[in-house]
């Protein structure tokens, strides 16, 4: 079954063509990479796929509903949640605090209600930090976390919407070795765990062959190759352009 369906997606930037007519359909539960030299267009495709930006053409149908305008946060509420390259939490709230916080805002509620009530979504918060392994970190500033930590928060933050689907740009951008290896693990768990299906962009081609069910290349804004680790990898046009052999 078809989760997401991108259907002849052009973007425009004045007469630069960053997305060139691109078709791509995510199947249900696939961990599914795209990947592709930079600026080969990736993350104009999540923008696009996340509501960021508006298409010039074509379509995007996420679990059968055309998106059409729809703003990202109505597209997180309907299931599909989204982190970014940079780290992005809230650097003075706890590790805590930063859940809960999504935790209040994805049921619809005011932020400034958690001042009178501090206590809310407790349970659930502890349950999204001891799923991405931070329950030990709840207190803590989330900017005073490395770096794998401030990116497992974020995963938290994203699980608190519930999603069907995860967006993850360069999940392991900016980290060591170990901590890849660690986060590798941990995304595989809960992906697994919760039934999620995953689009994930990444530069390490050793992540993206562990843990890719499908793979689409990106190159100058086309896909050129799209279906299973061993057939894009041997792919013509993949080996020359894009792994350089
Ligand atoms: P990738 O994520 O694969 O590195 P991007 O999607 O970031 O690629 O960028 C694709 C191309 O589109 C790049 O040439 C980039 O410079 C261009 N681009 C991206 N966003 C904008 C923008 N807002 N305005 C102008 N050009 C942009």
């Amino acid at each position: 079954m078809t989760i997401l369906q991108v259907t002849q997606a052009t973007k425009r930037f004045g007469g630069f063509t960053a997305i060139n007519n691109v078709t791509l359909s995510v199947e249900a539960g696939a961990t599914h990479a795209v990947i592709g030299p930079n600026g080969a267009g990736k993350t104009t495709l999540f923008n696009l796929i996340s509501g960021m930006v508006a298409p010039d053409a074509g379509d995007v149908h996420f679990q059968g509903r055309k998106l059409g305008r729809m703003r990202p946060h109505d597209i997180v509420k309907i299931g599909m949640a989204r982190s970014f390259q940079k780290v992005n939490v809230f650097p003075r709230k706890t590790a805590f605090e930063n859940v809960q916080v999504a935790l209040i805002a994805n049921a619809g509620l005011n932020y400034s209600f958690l001042r009178s009530a501090a206590g809310l979504f407790r349970g659930e918060a502890m349950a999204l930090l001891d799923l991405v392994q931070l329950a030990g970190d709840a207190a803590r500033r989330a900017g005073e976390l490395a770096h794998g930590k401030q990116k497992q928060l974020e995963l938290a933050v994203a699980l608190a919407a519930d999603p069907k689907m995860l967006l993850l740009d360069e999940p392991t951008a900016g980290m060591s070795i170990a901590e890849t290896k660690a986060s590798i693990r941990l995304i595989r768990e809960i992906v697994a765990r919760r039934g999620l299906t995953l689009l994930f962009t990444e530069h390490d081609m050793n992540v993206v062959f562990e843990i890719a069910s499908t793979i689409s290349v990106l190159h100058h804004g086309e896909i050129i190759a799209d279906g299973a680790p061993d057939a894009v990898r041997e792919n013509e046009d993949v080996k020359r352009i894009y792994l350089g052999k």
